[in-house]
């Protein structure tokens, strides 16, 4: 299992759950390939619409990649802008997400986020944002230096003012997935982990042996093209490596996410100080680089002094699943009858993860969604001649 803040601050019997694993099955009416947050939560939604025989398989642990190492936020209205005419499904897993709330317990909040203006340009643009993010049915407002400082006191970097987004939140992921694989076993799904896939057809072959699937379903985020390719479909999605860090637990500091136009920082409810999020293309070179580690450290430190005596808990850094043409690839794999795909979220996955999963899961079981997913078809990137 990698190391990131989320595994370091999950209790011990959580931390097991992500790891159990049993043997690989010979065949299942529902094979997930890849248990990051998208696989999880389509098996969570194939559960849901009665489907059963459900088998996860992944390399590696539950959330052993990209789903592992981010910052837990869900800023619903900040990424609308990027979103576009998908808002509808950014609304959609709101909506999914308070659902999952009242079933499971991961420290879903909604701290709210600043997206803090250093300059006059930055400044000027707050109203232009505001405008974007309320037309999309998202709050948001523009806000003064004098009110960042009364929202957050402790932020000694001057600012000229910010874009306030009220109703952000966060989550912890791994108590999100610890409780969701807990419950998926508990309906029998099977989770084959440790369990390499090598080729998706004609049938599925693992390292440990051959499952035949009625229905595959692919979430292997951005390892997803390496896996299709013997399909001669190529989405182009690639790796982009993002870094992050945790300091040691310090009394409460921050009451909202601060995102300045480098990277973002949060305070865990246990008191670390978390933050980074650099956009890295650097292919799947593994581990942090001191260059980056010290950029996002030394712009913590020069906003909230009182922490930049605390030492670091963890770095870490994983690999978002970025598609050229930004948009995640959701549907029917081309050229294929009972194969789906859900990849390619890149800096949103676990965002869109509920409303990824419950399209998917739609999909395999009926054949249809009412979502609004034209502009996610797979089919958007050609077969291969
Ligand atoms: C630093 C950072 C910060 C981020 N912050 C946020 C955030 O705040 N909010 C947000 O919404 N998103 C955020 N993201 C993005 C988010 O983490 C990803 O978009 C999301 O986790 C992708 O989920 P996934 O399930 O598609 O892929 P993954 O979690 O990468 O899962 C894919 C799985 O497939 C498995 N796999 C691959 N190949 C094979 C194979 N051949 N056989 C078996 N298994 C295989 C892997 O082992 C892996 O477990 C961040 C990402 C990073 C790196």
């Amino acid at each position: 299992m990698q190391d990131s803040i989320w595994f370091r601050t999950l209790p011990r019997e959580l931390r097991d759950s992500l790891q159990q694993s049993t043997e690989l099955p010979g065949d299942a009416s529902f094979v997930i390939v890849g248990a990051g947050m998208v696989g999880l939560l389509t098996a969570y939604y194939l559960t849901e619409a009665g489907a059963n025989n459900i088998c996860v398989i992944d390399r590696s642990t539950v959330l052993g990649e990209a789903s592992g190492s981010n910052a837990g936020g869900l800023w619903f209205a900040q990424q609308s802008r990027e979103m576009g005419t998908l808002s509808s499904l950014v609304k959609k897993t709101r909506q999914l997400y308070e659902e999952l709330d009242e079933r499971f317990d991961f420290d879903l909040r909604k701290p709210g986020m600043l997206q803090l203006c250093f300059t006059s340009k930055e400044a000027s643009q707050r109203s232009t944002i505001v405008k974007t993010v309320n037309k999309a049915g998202f709050r948001a407002e523009s806000i003064s230096a004098k009110q960042v400082g009364e929202l957050e006191p402790k932020l000694q970097k001057p600012t000229r003012g910010a874009v306030f987004y009220p109703d952000e939140g966060c989550l912890h992921p791994g108590r999100l997935a610890a409780r969701l694989a807990h419950y998926l076993r508990e309906k029998e799904v099977t989770f084959a982990l440790g369990v390499t896939v090598e080729t998706l057809a004609p049938q599925i072959e693992t390292n440990q042996g051959t499952i035949s699937a009625g229905t595959t379903i692919v979430t292997t985020g951005a390892w997803t093209p390496l896996l299709t390719e013997v399909l001669n479909w190529r989405p182009p999605i690639k790796p982009m490596r993002g870094t992050l860090m945790a300091t040691e637990p310090i009394r409460h500091t921050l009451n909202h996410t601060i995102m300045t136009p480098n990277f973002y920082y949060w305070q865990l409810p246990e008191g670390h100080i978390a933050g980074g999020g650099s956009v890295e293309d650097v292919g799947f070179r593994r581990g942090v680089d001191e260059k980056t580690t010290s950029s996002i450290r030394n712009e913590m430190n020069e906003l909230l002094p009182s922490v930049a005596r605390r030492s670091e808990t963890c770095c870490w850094s994983g690999f978002r699943p970025y598609c050229e043409d930004a948009k995640p690839v959701v549907g029917l794999v081309p050229g294929q009858k009972n194969m789906f795909v859900g990849a390619g979220h890149f800096k949103k996955g676990i965002m869109m993860a509920p409303v990824t999963g419950k399209i998917l899961a739609e999909l395999a079981t009926q054949g249809k969604t009412r979502l609004a997913i034209r502009s996610l078809s797979p089919s958007r990137f050609r077969l291969k001649k």
